[in-house]
């Protein structure tokens, strides 16, 4: 039996979400927009949605649109708050960010935008400090994700939001958080963000289905013109089946969360252990395994002298399935961008590995990982 142990490019589908999302895609729905009864019951089925998904994250119904995914939600907010400010608007972000935060603002800095990627440590972290000093410049967004999807790391979103308090002119701040949602305990307003990025497939919702929340009074300039859908600012029909199915997974991630959560750091650290016990030189990335400041389900490797993309090739081969930095950018040959933030040289950075585990990621998938990893070195050292 194969081990997925890839759970941060996307995880399955849980299966009372699927029964809930096949059972809408075949009633017969009418579009939202519609007036008749088919319309209605559509918009019903979407306004519960959007109730359910604010009522687990704390946040009023209005601050809620859906989207295609975070890639689209993450779009949405950068070019939607720097263009709302205008030509001078400057965005402050960070080296490590997934690329659907560093490709919209490489195109916001061609277009003119002054943007800033603020440096990380050697564990991932950036310093709340150096956020707040380059957003004093000043900025109109600064957005640092919540949870990193390759190392697991977690920045002191709340210590950045205070030294932005402090500024003159306060930009807006936006997070990723993509990875934190299911996996800990999301607090919007603690972090002190006023808008943040979700997406259904990183927690047994369907693909193609995100979500932005945007905090009241948060000026947003909409990427695509069309009907009057979500307010105007993500015009398009709605994805009933796929709304439902996104809330009903939040729901259930959300209420789950400290079990699941306190259940696979337990794995996770478990799994640290036995590939420091097997794997001949092996070493973590990100923060320390016993650190508050790390995912519970994410573990960052490198074994010396391999290539991660090799080792990711010999593993499935075995029938294990990790990656090698994002699944994102696993088409490219450059190694991971955010390795060689935290100062990696570009072959130490090659031979990283993630190993993220899910809700139904057992003990016995654990040991199994290990019998693969171990056997891979004790045949062989990979190169
Ligand atoms: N942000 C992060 C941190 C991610 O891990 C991902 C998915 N790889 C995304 C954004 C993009 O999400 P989606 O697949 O819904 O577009």
């Amino acid at each position: 039996m194969r081990v997925h142990l890839d759970h941060n490019s996307t995880t399955p589908m849980r299966a009372e979400v699927r029964a809930r999302w096949l059972e809408v895609a075949d009633e017969h729905l009418g579009n939202p927009s519609s007036l008749h009864a088919s319309g209605r019951r559509a918009r019903a089925l979407v306004d519960d949605a959007r109730a359910c998904v604010a009522a687990a994250l704390g946040v009023h119904e209005e601050e809620l649109f859906f989207t295609s995914g975070a890639t689209e939600a993450n779009n949405l907010a950068l070019f939607g708050v720097v263009a709302a400010a205008g030509r001078e608007g400057a965005l402050v972000t960070t080296a490590v960010e997934h690329s659907s935060v560093l490709a919209p603002a490489r195109e916001l800095a061609r277009r003119g935008h002054r943007t800033t990627l603020v440096g990380v440590d050697a564990q991932g972290l950036p310093d709340p400090e150096a956020v707040v000093r380059a957003a004093a410049e000043p900025a109109a967004l600064v957005s640092v994700t919540a949870a990193n999807n390759e190392t697991g790391a977690l920045p002191d979103l709340a210590a950045v939001a205070r030294g932005l308090e402090r500024l003159r002119a306060r930009p807006r701040f936006h997070t990723d958080a993509v990875q934190a949602l299911g996996r800990l305990s999301v607090r919007l307003r603690e972090w002190g963000v006023e808008l943040a990025s979700f997406s259904a497939h990183k927690l047994g919702g369907p693909p193609g289905v995100g979500l932005l929340w945007r905090a009241r009074g948060i000026d947003l300039v909409p990427g695509l013109y069309g009907g009057g859908q979500e307010l105007e600012l993500r015009p398009g029909t709605e994805n009933v089946p796929g709304i439902v199915g996104a809330a009903l997974a939040i729901e259930l991630a959300v209420r789950e969360q400290p079990m699941v959560s306190e259940r696979l750091a337990r794995l996770t650290r478990e799994l640290w252990a036995g590939l420091a016990a097997g794997v001949p030189g092996v070493r973590l990335l990100g923060p320390p395994i016993e650190s508050r400041q790390r995912l519970p389900n994410t573990l960052c490797v490198r074994v010396p002298g391999s290539d991660g993309k090799v080792l990711v090739t010999r593993l499935d081969l075995a029938g294990l399935e990790v990656s090698a930095g994002s699944a994102c950018a696993s088409g490219s040959l450059e190694p991971s961008h955010v390795l060689l933030a935290m100062g990696l040289t570009r072959d130490d950075a090659r031979s990283g590995l993630r190993l993220s585990l899910g809700r139904n990621t057992t003990a016995e998938d654990c040991k199994r990982a290990l019998a693969v990893f171990h056997a891979q070195f004790a045949s062989s050292r990979a190169t």
